[in-house]
């Protein structure tokens, strides 16, 4: 068989497949730019401006990658030698290749995140432990959306609660996709990163910049954060051709996720049809994930890449379908049609 030509996938597999758009790309082609080193790039500074205000922190910090946010969070509001609060499945502890025990010396005590909150009271029990010779909590670590079980925005009671549990402890929010939780919830970003002492949101995912992330939080922590990106090897220059598509990322791609997510939808609905076993119950699916469990994973990802619809497998029997901007109606009929036709 030819090979298909690119337009002719239907690439489920991630958000961050996203390409930027003819606006980004002629922002990109228009940014006004200086040495950010200096603090002289004014795209990049309107951009670091933009998104703190737009989640109502002090200060911003333009980074290039979302697992690089993550790194500094835990840098600066960690202590090496401490405990960090996460939950098992969240990207900090099992997506970013063991970096905080390389880079912060912190050791996770990990949570369940089944249903992608924490509890607050293993959060309180977790902070007791040190009354009995075990490792002080320095932070606390949350992500909203919840990537692995679903896309699950956290509920504003629970993150209040959870803040509650952990008094003089400092929470950051992994908000790769916090504007998918905004627009899903209809509460603003300010709100729902409203409790955390510093959130970050990636601009490449579901907003379709090609580059970057964006850490906030308290000036004075963002400026011990602007010391740990230079150790990181994260400091650029001009930045601002980049940044550019992030300004637009933030204003103009944000309320166009309700589409995502209404696909998404559509495609837990079929899936739910096609295997009742699996549990899914698409109504708890809210963002632009649909993670379920596959007796047959391997076959199945077989079976959708033979009808030109791409997926991916989360862990070992877990199927991950991801809608996006660069997947519109027609490649989700062909998706619903190749779902039920799956062995
Ligand atoms: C993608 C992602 C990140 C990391 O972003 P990169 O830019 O890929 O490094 C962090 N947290 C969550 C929840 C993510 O989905």
């Amino acid at each position: 068989m030819p090979p298909r030509a690119s337009t002719d996938i239907v690439d489920l597999r991630s958000d961050t497949v996203t390409r930027p758009t003819p606006e980004m790309r002629r922002a990109m082609a228009e940014a006004e730019v200086g040495d950010d080193g200096y603090g002289e790039d004014p795209t990049v500074n309107a951009l670091e401006e933009r998104y703190a205000s737009l989640v109502g922190k002090e200060a911003g910090l333009y980074v290039p990658s979302g697992t690089m946010a993550n790194q500094i969070a835990v840098r600066v509001l960690g202590t090496p030698g401490t405990a960090v609060v996460a939950g098992a499945r969240q990207h900090v502890v099992a997506f970013e290749a063991g970096a905080a025990a390389r880079n912060a010396g912190i050791q996770f005590h990990t949570l369940d995140d089944e249903l992608g909150i924490l509890d607050p009271p293993s959060v309180s029990y977790a902070l007791s432990l040190r009354e009995y010779h075990q490792p002080e909590v320095s932070l606390v670590c949350v992500e909203n959306t919840h990537m692995a079980s679903g896309g699950v925005p956290w509920p504003l009671d629970v993150l209040a609660a959870l803040v509650a549990a952990a008094p003089g402890v400092p929470v950051h929010m992994d908000g790769a996709r916090l504007f998918n939780a905004a627009v899903a919830t209809g509460v603003s970003p300010a709100v729902a990163a409203g409790p955390a002492t510093t959130v970050m949101s990636c601009l490449s995912k579901g907003l379709c910049a090609p580059v970057g992330s964006v850490l906030a939080g308290p000036a004075a922590v963002i400026e011990q954060g602007r010391v740990e990106r230079k150790r990181l090897g994260g400091a650029m220059r001009q930045a601002g051709i980049i940044a550019a598509a992030g300004l637009v990322a933030l204003c103009s791609m944000v309320d166009r996720l309700a589409e995502d997510h209404r696909r998404a939808r559509r495609l837990a609905e079929a899936v739910a049809e096609r295997w009742p076993a699996s549990g899914l119950d698409p109504e708890a699916v809210r963002t632009n994930l649909v993670v379920f469990p596959s007796a047959r994973p391997v076959a199945l990802v077989d079976h959708l890449a033979s009808h030109g619809v791409l997926v991916g497998l989360l862990a070992p029997g877990v199927v991950r379908l991801v809608t996006h901007h660069d997947v519109d109606d027609a490649g989700i009929e062909r998706a619903l049609v190749a779902i039920a036709k799956a062995p």
